[in-house]
C-alpha cells in the first residue's frame, strides 16, 4: 500500500464582521512570529524544524501568550521552511536581498489548532477561543469525500479581505492498492500533442501548446516594454498584470486533461506507464545550440517535464506503476527492422532504410519505448508480459498502425476515458 496526498481548496460563507476580525488579528500575530522566527533562522543558518523550535519556542510563545500555543509550532514549521528555500537560493546567487519578505501569509494550523466539524464546517482555535467556520464545500470536494479519501490533520488557511471570508487548503490522504501488471502504455509527450500506443493503436492527442505559448510570448513582450516605458523595469503593476496573463493557469488544464486520460486508459486496462527519461535539465540543453530567442522561450516552455508530472500525480492517484526508459534514438530507429528512419527536412513523417515503410515519428516513439520497455531498460530479456513483440513485423503489419489516430482537442478534452477502438478508428476516417 502507498500513501497518496492531494490538496483541496475551499472557500468558507462570508463571515460576519466580528469573527473576520478575529482572524485578521490571528493572522497579523501569525505573520509577526513567522517574519522573526525566519529572520533568526535565515541569521543563524538554521533550515531545521526541531532546531528553530528548541531554540526560539519559549521566547516566542512569551511574546504571544493570548495565542493557543500550537501556533508557535505550525509558525515555526512554516518559518523553517521558508528559511530552508531562502538559504538555498542565496547559495545559488539567485536572492536580491538579505532576508527574505514574508509578504503572502497562509496561517499553518495542525491537529491541534482546527477540527472538522461534520463534513460542512470546521472550527479554528483562536485567541478569541474555538470558531466554527461554515464551509461552501464543491464538487471537486465531494468527490474526494465520497471515494474514501481521508482528510489529513494538517491545514492552511489564508485570508481574502475583500470578500471577507476564509480560504482553506486541506489534505486529503488515501492509501492505493497494489497492482496488477497486465502490459504497458508507453507516452510520447511533445510541444503540440501527446502519443499513446494502446493495445497496437495509436492516439495522438493534440494539444496546440505551441499556439497558446507563442500567442502569449507576444502579449507579455508588447506588455513588458509599454510599461518598462512607463514605469521602469521593476515595477509592481507591471508584475500584477503580467500575473493576470493566465497562460498558466491554461496550459496546467491541458496538462491535467491529458494525464488523467491517459491514467486511467492504463489503469482500467492494467497497464503500466512507460515514459522517457528526461535529464532535469533537458530544456535547458536543448536550448544551447538554439539562436532564434522566439524558439528559445518555445522550448524553455514546452511542458515536457511538466506533462510527465501531471502524469506521475495522476498515476500515484490510482495506483498505476510508471516505468522510464532510456530516450535515446527512440524516434529514429525502425522497431520491426532496427534500422534507421530516414526524416526529410524536419518532416514528421519518415521512411524506413531497410524495409522502406512509412512511419510518423511520434508512433515510432511509442513503439520504442514499449520495445525498450519490455526488454527491461535495453537488454534482450524475454519480454515479461504476454506482447507477441518479438521483432517480428506481424503486430505492425497493416499500415494503420503506421499512422496515429489523431484526435482534436475539442474532442478528447470532453473525455473521461478512452472510447472504443472502432469510434477512434471511424474518427481517424474522418478526418482524412
Ligand atoms: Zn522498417
Amino acid at each position: 500500500m502507498a500513501r497518496v496526498t492531494r490538496t483541496v481548496i475551499v472557500k468558507s460563507i462570508r463571515l460576519p464582521r466580528k469573527v473576520f476580525r478575529a482572524f485578521i488579528e490571528l493572522e497579523g500575530m501569525y505573520r509577526n512570529m513567522v517574519e522573526q522566527l525566519v529572520l533568526y533562522a535565515v541569521r543563524n543558518n538554521i533550515r531545521s524544524f526541531t532546531r528553530l523550535k528548541a531554540l526560539k519556542y519559549r521566547e516566542t510563545r512569551n511574546l504571544y501568550p493570548q495565542l493557543p500555543s500550537h501556533y508557535v509550532y505550525t509558525a515555526c514549521q512554516d518559518a523553517s521552511t521558508r528559511a530552508k528555500s531562502f538559504l538555498r537560493l542565496k547559495k545559488l546567487g539567485l536572492v536580491e536581498r538579505n532576508y527574505p519578505e514574508v509578504r503572502k501569509a497562509s496561517i499553518w494550523l495542525d491537529d491541534h489548532l482546527w477540527k472538522p466539524n461534520g463534513l460542512t464546517s470546521i472550527r479554528i482555535a483562536t485567541h478569541k477561543g474555538w470558531v466554527t467556520v461554515e464551509l461552501e464545500p464543491h464538487k471537486q470536494y465531494w468527490r474526494y469525500v465520497n471515494r474514501g479519501w481521508k482528510l489529513a490533520s494538517e491545514a492552511k488557511v489564508k485570508l481574502d479581505k475583500g470578500n471577507r471570508l476564509l480560504i482553506i487548503y486541506f489534505t486529503f490522504v488515501k492509501e492505493v492498492e497494489e497492482y496488477k501488471l497486465k502490459g504497458y502504455l508507453p507516452v510520447d509527450v511533445n510541444e503540440n500533442n501527446a502519443t499513446i500506443l494502446v493495445d497496437g493503436i495509436t492516439y495522438l492527442f493534440e494539444t496546440n501548446t505551441e499556439k497558446l505559448v507563442l500567442g502569449y510570448y507576444y502579449r507579455r513582450k508588447s506588455i513588458q516594454e509599454r510599461y518598462d516605458k512607463l514605469y521602469g523595469k521593476k515595477s509592481r503593476i507591471k508584475q500584477k498584470i503580467m500575473r493576470r496573463l493566465k497562460e498558466s493557469k491554461r496550459k496546467r488544464d491541458i496538462k491535467w486533461k491529458i494525464a488523467n486520460l491517459i491514467v486511467k486508459t492504463a489503469y482500467e486496462k492494467g497497464y503500466a506507464i512507460v515514459l522517457e527519461k528526461l535529464s532535469k535539465r533537458v530544456s535547458n540543453n536543448m536550448i544551447k545550440r538554439i539562436k532564434d530567442e522566439q524558439l528559445r522561450h518555445r522550448i524553455f516552455q514546452a511542458p515536457f517535464r511538466g506533462n510527465q508530472k501531471a502524469i506521475e500525480e495522476k498515476a500515484k492517484e490510482y495506483g498505476v506503476p510508471v516505468t522510464y526508459v532510456n530516450p535515446k534514438n527512440t524516434s529514429k530507429l525502425c522497431p520491426v527492422h532496427n534500422a534507421p528512419i530516414i526524416y526529410s527536412n524536419g518532416s514528421r513523417i519518415g521512411r524506413c532504410s531497410k524495409g522502406g515503410e512509412l512511419w510518423h515519428r511520434d508512433v515510432v516513439a511509442c513503439w520504442n519505448l514499449l520495445l525498450k520497455a519490455l526488454r527491461g531498460d535495453g537488454s534482450n530479456a524475454p519480454s515479461p508480459v504476454g506482447h507477441n513483440l518479438d521483432g517480428s513485423p506481424v503486430p505492425l503489419g497493416s499500415t494503420a498502425t503506421h499512422d496515429p489516430i489523431g484526435i482534436p482537442k475539442s474532442l478528447w478534452a470532453r473525455w473521461k476515458s478512452l472510447p472504443q477502438i472502432q469510434y477512434a478508428t471511424v474518427l481517424n476516417r474522418m478526418k482524412r
